[in-house]
């Protein structure tokens, strides 16, 4: 197929282990065993059931600003203190949140913002290309639509709609200023209180992020990965190679990429780099609908008032969002999840028909205070690599995460400058 594999299918072929079966570890690994080295996907739980499984779908290449904005600061406390608001901080975690929160609010100084904003373009500029390329390839295209999406305003105040129109417009984001029938025209489902709404023409979504990863590590199979469930509790690095210490045993492997989403902190302190990653955990709710039934929206539809987003999947309505500040253990409040469905009865004419169960899911966001991720070789460690903390934007940035991390493995020039994302930034 490239003569990367070939090279490398001359030699011995050299043996690759990526920690971590959520949709960045499952790229990287995909990626790497089209390479021609041979992979071992280790998770602790099954291929995809982490953050990866019930998000809302969304290849959301729009969304290019980082999450520390100013305007947040006077929001904030009215925000936190609403128990079901669409941002909750648990008192328990509180203190613990301290030093991640400073860094957050350190990088709302606009000269940061705009540093961090052409990092997340160039990450998101390519994107879904590299993914529609990776599904044709493994015949799963079925997986990915095309049919960008709506972010709906009920406010009548046109101009600070314009405002944010513009500000997108100005990132160079592909989008249409549409008025209350333009935006009927295209989703009829909403409700009359819809004003305006920016249309994102150049996303996409999945109707199934749970199913995505699943093929996609599938098609890795067929070219020869294989995947070991058991947790990681340590990896070393000595001349010879990477050791990866599991509940199960050691693995000696040439290279090692950590792809352990919001649980990487810990592993990577045991290679002494600090990691200030925060758990933001987000809720989705999953409304059937029957089979019969036309699907209700044909393109996932934010709320920009609300915060939080619908998108139509394989049989059901997904409900998405909120974030709560609770650290990774504590049990989930479906609380959370339940409330979405209050907000959607403001933004769809009607709800799904209930014929069959909702299923109401909690996933934790990696998130670094700046919203870049981490995608970069460990600077003290030549044989490990690191690809995690992609916040809001793990399934958008999957396939092009992947890409980098080949090319980092394979010690090729990438195709966008990776620097930004180096973990050196917070050592
Ligand atoms: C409500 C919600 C909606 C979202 N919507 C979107 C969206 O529309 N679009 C978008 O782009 N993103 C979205 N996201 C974000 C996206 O889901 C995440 O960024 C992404 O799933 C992170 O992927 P990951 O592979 O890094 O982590 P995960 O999917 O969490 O995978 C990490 C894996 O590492 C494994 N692991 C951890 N520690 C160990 C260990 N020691 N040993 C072995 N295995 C280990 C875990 O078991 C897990 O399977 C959403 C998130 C939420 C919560």
């Amino acid at each position: 197929m490239n003569t990367d594999k070939n090279e490398l299918k001359g030699n011995s072929q050299p043996t690759v282990a990526v920690i971590g079966a959520g949709i960045i570890g499952i790229n990287c690994a995909l990626e790497l065993q089209s390479l021609g080295y041979q992979v071992t996907l280790v998770d602790k739980g099954d291929i995809g059931q982490g953050c990866s499984k019930g998000n809302a779908g969304h290849f959301a290449t729009e969304q290019v600003f980082p999450l520390a904005e100013s305007s947040l600061l006077w929001q904030m406390p009215k925000l936190l203190l609403d128990p079901l608001g669409p941002v909750s901080l648990s008192a328990k975690h509180f203190i613990k949140a301290i030093p991640w929160f400073m860094q957050f609010f350190n990088n709302m100084r606009p000269s940061l913002r705009d540093k961090n904003t052409v990092a997340i373009k160039a990450l998101n500029k390519n994107a879904i290309s590299h993914y529609c390329a990776l599904l044709k390839e493994a015949n799963i295209e079925h997986l990915i639509t095309l049919q960008g999406s709506l972010l709906v305003f009920e406010t009548s105040d046109y101009n600070k709609v314009d405002a944010m129109y513009q500000h997108y417009k100005n990132e160079g984001v592909a989008v249409k200023l549409l008025d209350r029938a333009e935006t009927l025209k295209l989703e009829p489902s909403l409700n009359d209180n819809i004003n305006y709404s920016l249309f994102f023409t150049d996303v996409a979504h999945t109707i199934d992020p749970l199913a995505l990863s699943v093929a996609l590590s599938e098609f890795a199979k067929s070219k020869g990965m294989t995947f070991q469930q058991s947790a990681v509790t340590e990896i070393t690095q000595a001349e010879t190679g990477v050791t990866v210490l599991t509940d199960l045993g050691s693995l000696t492997v040439d290279h090692c990429v950590v792809a352990c989403g919001a649980w990487s902190k810990k592993l990577l302190k045991g290679l002494s780099y600090h990691l200030p990653i925060e758990a933001e955990r987000g809720y989705s709710l999953s409304l059937p609908i029957s089979d019969q039934a036309e699907p209700m929206l044909n393109r996932p539809v934010a709320s920009a008032e609300r915060r939080f987003i619908i998108t139509p999947m394989d049989n059901t309505l997904r409900l998405a969002g909120t974030v709560e500040y609770a650290g990774l253990n504590a049990p989930a409040n479906y609380k959370r999840a339940e409330m979405l469905k209050n907000n959607a009865a403001f933004i769809l004419k009607t709800l799904p028909e209930q014929k069959s169960e909702q299923e109401a899911w909690m996933g934790c966001r990696p998130s670094l205070p700046d919203s870049l991720p981490v995608i970069c070789q460990a600077p003290n460690h030549d044989k490990i690599f690191f690809a995690l903390g992609h916040q809001h934007l793990g399934l958008t940035q999957g396939a092009i995460t992947g890409k980098l991390i080949g090319q980092l493995v394979t010690k090729k020039k990438t195709e966008i400058d990776v620097s930004p994302f180096c973990i050196s930034r917070f050592n």
